[in-house]
């Protein structure tokens, strides 16, 4: 083991799992911690061990905590480098969690200098003078400015960074990148000798990552998008996969109904939405919105939504049990637009409507799990994290890429789950998922999970 990975929410941890997997590196995921007294049993031949924590925007101390129990979990496995996950939009406010974690992470491992890459050019994140672009965009231009939970209206990441940390925060511009290994590396010791701890670097295309990948070899802690994984090797020459048995490349051969849960303002959950209820009017596939003031004003309203989820799931279930092609596929949503939102977090408060709608779609998961649902399709990094701990799902192996960043996965309960961070995934990211499994499906029947 080498790679011990921390990752702030759910997406973000099978995401930076999918690219470790791809670059060659023998990955397991672990969403959460492993409990305590746990023993660590990690298939001969893992080199990565991400574990997913949901601690974007907990507490600042809460999410150091765990962190730091994370890290001390993942260093008596073996891990002797660090890899902080991030999101790639840098998610955070002023009060963390980026900052306090990185700090703590650094003092534990007493790492003279971290290196900050939240770029992933392939998602079209990409950092330019220390300032992040989504797209075309700067970030405080992009849809995060409207983020229910982290809205980011700075795009200079060392201005965003230093309000957050105790320490001194520098930078490592293109033109040092463009120069190769060792100019960063100097500029690594320039830094340091200023006292500076961590150091956002830019990055435009997956060569500049593979250069800081290189350059970060010997640093003890990496504070990083999924992108970074892309220009960092395993030690000796490993045979990509997953060491909990599937090859990458492999699709959950899983039957039955799909459950959609979104949970993401996002602009492209907005769209991915849009999408799914457009085609549902001509493919029968059914969509419930979760209204978080009507379900905040009482327990009868709240009654009188989850009957109707049972109705739905019930119905799927009888038409899932006769042999389709295409497996019936329900949708819940509460991704609305940002002027709703703020309507509803001015009645609810952000903390309150946040909370309310993860435990609806916590709860829907529930429902769905005890009716033996067993395709799943999430949209939001704090939504996947409150339905993968409702599912109890604690392993999950890495297959095939639906879209950059988002994966099919596997439990080893026998579920597929497919976990997309809001910002990621095309249009048609819905019905294209789930098109993925039914194609999978031997003709005539199942199955186990691959
Ligand atoms: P993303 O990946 O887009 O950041 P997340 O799931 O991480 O999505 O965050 C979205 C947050 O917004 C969640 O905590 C979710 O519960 C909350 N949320 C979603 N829809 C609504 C809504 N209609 N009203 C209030 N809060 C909402």
């Amino acid at each position: 083991m080498h790679l011990g990975c921390i990752a702030d929410d759910f997406t973000g941890a099978t995401d930076l799992a999918n690219n470790l997997v791809r670059t060659g590196w023998p990955t397991v995921l672990c969403l959460g911690l492993p409990q305590d007294g746990e023993a660590p049993d990690l298939p001969d031949g893992t080199q990565a061990v991400v574990i997913a924590l949901k601690s974007r925007t907990i507490p600042a101390d809460a999410a150091v905590a765990e962190s730091l129990a994370a890290w001390r979990w993942l260093r008596a496995v073996g891990a002797q480098q660090c890899y902080f996950k991030v999101c790639s939009t840098f998610d955070s406010t002023d009060r963390g969690n980026i900052g306090p974690v990185a700090d703590a992470l650094s003092q534990e491992l007493d790492a003279p200098i971290a290196v900050v890459c939240p770029a992933f050019p392939g998602g079209g994140r990409t950092v330019f003078r220390g300032h992040l672009f989504v797209g075309d965009q700067l970030l405080s231009d992009s849809g995060m400015k409207d983020h229910p939970l982290t809205p980011m209206t700075d795009s200079n990441l060392v201005r965003v960074l230093q309000r957050q940390s105790r320490h001194r925060i520098g930078l490592i511009d293109y033109l040092t990148i463009a120069k190769g290994v060792s100019a960063i590396r100097g500029r690594l010791e320039n830094l340091k000798s200023e006292q500076v701890r961590m150091a956002i670097a830019d990055a435009t295309c997956d060569a500049d990552l593979e250069v800081l990948g290189a350059a970060s070899q010997g640093l003890s802690l990496l504070v990083a998008g999924s992108g970074l994984a892309l220009g960092i090797r395993p030690p000796g020459n490993l045979p990509p996969g997953n060491p909990a048995g599937a090859r990458p490349g492999f699709v959950p051969q899983v039957k039955g109904p799909a459950v959609l849960l979104s949970g993401s303002c996002s602009s492209a959950s907005l769209g991915q939405v849009r999408h799914y209820l457009g085609q549902a009017r001509n493919t029968g596939d059914r969509a419930l919105r979760v209204d978080p003031l009507e379900l905040g004003r009482s327990s009868e309203a709240r009654a009188r939504f989850f009957a109707e989820v049972d109705t739905l799931l019930d119905a799927m279930q009888r038409v899932g049990s006769v042999q389709a092609a295409r497996s019936p596929r329900m949708l819940v949503y509460a991704t609305m637009p940002p002027e709703e939102l703020r309507g509803v977090q001015q009645v609810l408060g952000r903390e309150r409507a946040s909370a309310l709608v993860e435990e609806v779609m916590a709860s829907v998961a529930r429902r769905g799990l005890q009716r033996g649902i067993r395709r799943w399709v999430v949209a939001g990094g704090e939504t996947s994290g409150a339905v993968a701990q409702a599912l109890q799902v604690r392993l999950l192996r890495i297959g095939s890429q639906i879209d950059p960043g988002v994966p099919w996965t596997a439990s080893g309960q026998g579920l597929a789950l497919a976990l997309k961070s809001g910002n990621f995934g095309g249009e048609d990211f819905f019905s294209r998922s789930l098109d993925m499994l039914d194609a999978a499906m031997p003709a005539g029947g199942d199955e186990g999970a691959a």
